[in-house]
């Protein structure tokens, strides 16, 4: 590999040569116990490259033993981990942070050959999933508990904090590094050990953050990685088993559920980051040109593929017709390619399956009166691309606003009423994100008090951040990943009743 193309960031246009390198540098193989091997079988699983649908690689396909085996060493780390100072935990999360950073070009790559989304937005990713690692690195050091004085003097609580034990960190394959980071950097920070199940579309980000994790100085044992092509058999075993402590998934809303009514036999405590239906609401106070480059990355961002995608858009009556026309616009101009050739701004979606999801959306939405004003249709070839569309005149029954469309269609309604945009925006069971564009300040407050949703960009069309809480209310999940909130997930809560 060419070392100084990475270090200057010169992988803006990365050759063949290139590309075979970052895929080569990755383990291929279970990260159990703090060693590599193969699933016991010795089978392996595809990688693929969703821009030519040609592989890209194999990895281990672990089978249910592999994963308990990976669960009996994360259970055999826990407790000497848990007594592991603090800032030893911290130091660790800080050096991993510093190596994303320092590999962001070559890590970016890797990305957009197994996910396709553009390298710029790889790139980004990256640095992302590093402000995880650096936020929970600060976070390790700051776990703390209570002292009081019983109300009647008669004893002293105390109120500790300790780690929740071993853990399951399931993730999807949309943001392969970030939903990862999302979970182990907390589950670092605060002492648990862990078994990860990424995505099997996606699995060379993590097994590459697991190496940088382990050369970075973490104990063997703590972090567990296990790829397969079987992920209900291999987690059935480990949701059963009474050593686990904790799960914590991101991914649809259908399989979240069976895994909270998994968990439920032996009342596993759960974190779920599930599936969004986001509305995007334009108020006709909005500044219009702000709403529209809002809503360029609320819905792009990602291809589209984002459970905070912008999966709804709501605006007024009066300026529907001008805000479509101008999305529309801005849609056509965008340039749609492999994530690996200079100026794309659109990849390939993440199969065919869900290329072709995209078409039965558009079709029912035009049987309904929807009206396709840019794109409209998939790119012929062999990758998974789908035109950015725009359709306006959406009837708000049609499978476009009601499902989650994990694609580059923006679906355009038009209301009203404050009361009917509000109502149409609540009439899911997603609670994920929300998007609001008005000038008027105590709409603002109105709006964003009345939205059932557990983020809302306000004039602003993203809402994620290390810093911040990220999670969903209603069917878009349970718990919060980041900010403050994002370590008490991994953290028990003991009370001491002292009589002294
Ligand atoms: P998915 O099909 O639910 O899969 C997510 C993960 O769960 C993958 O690792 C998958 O493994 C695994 N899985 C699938 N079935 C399982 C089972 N029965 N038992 C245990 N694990 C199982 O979701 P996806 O298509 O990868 O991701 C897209 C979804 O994630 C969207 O709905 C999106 O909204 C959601 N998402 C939510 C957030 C959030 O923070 N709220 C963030 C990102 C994405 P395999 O890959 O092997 O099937």
């Amino acid at each position: 590999m060419n070392r100084s193309a990475i270090e200057q960031g010169r992988f803006l246009s990365p050759s063949t040569e290139d590309e075979r390198a970052v895929v080569e540098a990755v383990e291929k193989e279970l990260l159990i116990a703090g060693r590599w091997r193969p699933a016991t079988d010795g089978h392996q699983l595809p990688v693929h490259d969703p821009s030519t649908g040609e592989v890209l690689c194999h990895v281990a396909d672990a089978v249910p033993a592999d994963a308990v085996a990976a669960l009996d060493a994360a259970a055999a780390a826990q407790l000497g981990w848990a007594k592991c100072p603090p800032r030893e935990r911290s130091d660790i999360l800080r050096r991993a942070f510093e190596q994303l950073i320092a590999r962001a070009d070559e890590l970016a790559l890797l990305m957009t050959l197994e996910m396709g989304k553009p390298l710029a937005e790889s790139k980004a990713e990256i640095v992302y999933a590093a402000e995880f690692l650096r936020w929970f690195s600060e976070e390790a050091v700051r776990i703390d508990g209570r002292y009081a004085v019983a109300p009647n003097g008669q004893g002293r609580l105390m109120v500790m904090k300790q780690p929740v034990g071993p853990c399951l960190l399931i993730t999807p394959w949309n943001f392969p590094m970030a939903m990862g980071t999302r979970k182990i950097g907390p589950a670092i920070a605060a002492g648990c050990t862990m078994v990860v199940k990424p995505a099997r579309e996606t699995p060379l980000s993590m097994l590459a953050l697991a190496k940088i994790l382990s050369d970075g100085g973490l104990p063997d044992g703590v972090l567990n990685v296990i790829t397969s092509s079987t992920a209900g058999e291999v987690t059935a075993p480990l949701i059963a088993d009474p050593r686990l402590r904790k799960m914590s998934f991101t991914g649809s809303t259908e399989v979240g559920r069976t895994l909270i009514a998994q968990s439920a036999h032996q009342v596993l405590r759960v974190s779920m980051e599930l599936g969004g239906n986001a509305p995007f609401i334009v108020f006709d106070d909005a500044d219009l040109d702000a709403a529209v480059e809002g809503a360029m990355i609320a819905k792009m961002r990602n291809i589209g593929e984002a459970c905070t995608a912008a999966n709804r858009f709501l605006v007024a009556e009066s300026i529907a017709a001008d805000f479509a026309e101008r999305l529309a616009v801005r849609m056509r101009a965008l340039k749609v390619g492999r994530g690996t050739e200079p100026g794309v701004q659109v990849g390939p979606l993440i199969t065919a399956k869900a290329r072709d999801s995209m078409r039965a959306f558009v079709d029912d939405a035009g049987q309904r009166g929807g009206r396709v004003l840019a794109g409209g249709d998939a790119l012929d070839g062999g990758g998974y691309y789908y035109q950015p569309t725009v359709i306006a005149d959406v009837d708000p029954g049609a499978r476009v606003f009601r499902e989650e469309i994990f694609g580059p269609i923006a679906p355009i309604a038009s209301f009203s009423s404050e009361q009917e945009a509000l109502a149409i925006a609540n009439s899911t069971e997603y609670g994920l994100a929300a998007y609001v564009y008005t000038s008027d300040m105590r709409r603002c407050f109105r709006v964003v008090e009345a939205l059932e949703f557990g983020m809302v960009g306000l004039n602003q069309g993203i809402v994620s951040n290390p810093a911040a809480p990220f999670g969903g209310m209603k069917q878009s999940g349970v718990g919060r990943e980041g900010g403050r909130e994002g370590i008490e997930e991994y953290l028990e809560t003991k009370y001491v009743a002292a009589n002294v």
